[in-house]
């Protein structure tokens, strides 16, 4: 029979200094004001309250599990709200291996989301088919829908899938608020066929 540990000597938790504010954007300020571009605002308030949507198909989304779960607590960084209703998230993340079978609901998961929207693709088989370079998994989710941040491993630890989210919230929080007006993003989704 395994030995069940308890932690009979727990850490205080020194809360005091572990909550801090979001550092403010580049900007003007002075007395009574503080001046910065809408983009800047925009960006703040997105990356910090982005919306998952957990598409896991095998282990790497045992990892996710654990990242959501307390000791990682992807809570932290504004993320508690995990939906699976595609219309309200706007971070689509990939765990597992995609059977070419499966690709297609992918992509249709894809598309019902609500721009902006982003994808992060977590672990070796969603980026690139993993070990299983066989006829009937998918090489990769990048061959059906555009990815932003690869999170490579196999499985990748919970700190790899922070590591991702957090370049995750550096593109959204750079991102313009024209930039899914533009013609180089109508490039990208058209050469994956999406109008
Ligand atoms: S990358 Fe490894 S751990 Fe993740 S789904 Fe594939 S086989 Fe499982």
């Amino acid at each position: 029979m395994r030995p069940v540990r308890f932690n009979i000597h727990p850490k205080e938790a020194d809360i005091a200094d572990a909550i801090s504010m979001a550092p403010a954007p580049d900007g003007i300020g002075g007395e009574g004001f503080f001046a910065t571009q809408l983009s800047s605002v925009v960006g703040l308030a997105r990356k910090n309250s982005l919306w998952p949507l957990p598409f896991a198909t095998s282990c790497c989304g045992i990892e996710f599990m654990a990242t959501m779960a307390s000791h990682y607590d992807l809570a932290r960084f504004g993320s508690e709200r995990v939906g699976f209703s595609p219309r309200q998230c706007d971070l689509l993340m990939v765990m597992g291996t995609i059977s070419k079978k499966m690709a297609p609901v992918l992509r249709q998961v894809y598309l019902q989301m609500a721009e902006p929207r982003w994808v992060i693709s977590v672990g070796a088989c969603a980026c690139s088919g993993g070990i299983f370079d066989t006829y009937s998994v998918l090489q990769g989710i990048d061959q059906v829908i555009p990815v932003d941040v690869y999170v490579p491993g196999c499985p990748p630890r919970p700190e790899a899938i922070i590591d991702g989210f957090m370049k995750i919230q550096d593109l959204v929080g750079q991102e313009s608020i024209r930039r899914r007006n533009g013609d180089q993003y109508k490039e990208l989704l058209n050469s994956y066929g999406i109008q």
